[in-house]
């Protein structure tokens, strides 16, 4: 690992004075630091060698608050563990809290944070290992996966440049749950729809979200759901515990009788960010629950998969996935 300086500012506005402006900004050399859970991994691996970090765990950002309407307001410093065990969450978006508890381990999500898992990195093999070509690493270099490596990389959303996938759970959640990023920088504050918030691979797959250099992640909202609202999160993975999913499924439903009333649903494991599936909800929206509607929804969906040589088996693995899941939360709800 390199050196690099340090600072720990106390308040946002310290921070904001500190950290470069994009037009100045060597934009490789300075990284925002929070739990440190991704970061420290990749400055170890030599992927990222920041020579300026700035932890960012002494601002003010660690509370979940309610809103008067009934939503969320949670601090991007909010630990992984505190947000999952809240007992509003538990109650009023069950999925996030299992999303959430799907991941890592204890003492990870102990550290993790908010903000960093929205901008955690993929775990594509050759991403984490320099001595490879990496368009998302060393734009133009090459991307040995698409012939090499892939099985448990994505299908959906990919391009001849990049085919890693993102890798989180909580992120798959809170794009069901339509959740808004709010950021600040010296320029001033913005607020982005997670659904705008990640890019696709394209051509540059070294651009993964909107963030901007110098911009930190504050909060994130949440809007209240229909009463009633039943949510669920299945996550499908070569084990049961500690390891990313191959295909994983956010479901949040409310039922009038046997019809489905309000439904959001967005899949992980699959993509190369976590993958809304607003044509799902189109389908299904408005109609009977029936196993068969949810088979056909699901088949379209993944019509749209470009699985490589080792992982065609998500194309199934994810449409049983998403009937599975919408038999279970319709069936509850
Ligand atoms: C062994 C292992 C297993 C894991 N398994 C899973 C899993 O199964 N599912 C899953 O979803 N995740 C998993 N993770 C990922 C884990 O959830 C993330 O590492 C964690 O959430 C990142 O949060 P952090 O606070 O530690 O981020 P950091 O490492 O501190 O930061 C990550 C990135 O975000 C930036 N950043 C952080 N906070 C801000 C902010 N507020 N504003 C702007 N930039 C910011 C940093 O500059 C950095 O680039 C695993 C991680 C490990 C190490």
């Amino acid at each position: 690992m390199k050196t690099f300086d340090y600072s720990k500012p106390n308040n946002l506005s310290n921070a904001l004075k500190e950290a470069p402006t994009s037009d100045k900004l060597d934009v490789p050399n300075f990284r925002f630091i929070a739990g440190g859970t991704t970061l420290v991994d990749l400055m170890k691996l030599n992927v990222e060698a920041p020579s300026t970090l700035m932890d960012i765990t002494g601002l003010p950002l660690d509370k979940i608050e309610t809103t008067k309407q009934g939503g969320l307001k949670i601090g991007a410093l909010v630990r992984n563990s505190d947000l999952a065990n809240h007992p509003y969450v538990k109650t009023h978006y069950a999925a996030l809290s299992e999303a959430i508890l799907a991941g890592a381990s204890t003492q990870l999500r102990n550290r993790a944070t908010t903000g960093g898992n929205l901008l955690q990195r993929t775990r594509c093999s050759y991403f984490r290992d320099p001595a490879y070509a990496c368009n998302k690493r060393e734009p133009g270099s090459g991307c040995p996966a698409i012939e090499g490596e892939h099985r448990n990389l994505a299908i959906m959303g990919t391009s001849e440049h990049c085919v890693a996938s993102n890798p989180s759970d909580m992120n798959v959640a809170l794009m069901a749950l339509d959740a808004k990023i709010e950021i600040e920088s010296k320029s001033g504050n913005r607020v982005v729809a997670i659904t705008e918030f990640y890019k696709e691979p394209g051509e540059t797959p070294h651009i993964e979200t909107v963030m901007q250099p110098g911009e930190i992640i504050t909060y994130v909202h949440i809007d209240p759901l229909p009463a009633g609202t039943i949510s669920q999160y299945l996550k499908l993975r070569d084990r049961a515990s500690y390891e990313f999913a191959l295909a994983s499924a956010a479901v949040f439903v409310q039922m009038n009788g046997n019809r489905i009333s309000f439904l959001r649903v967005a899949m992980g494991g699959i993509g190369t960010k976590p993958w809304r599936a607003g044509e799902v909800e189109k389908a299904l929206e408005g109609k009977n629950a029936d196993t068969g509607a949810f088979a056909a929804a699901a088949e379209k969906l993944l019509s749209n998969a470009k699985p490589l040589r080792d992982n065609k088996f998500k194309v199934e693995l994810a449409k049983r996935c998403l009937i599975h899941s919408l038999n279970t939360a319709t069936s509850q709800a």
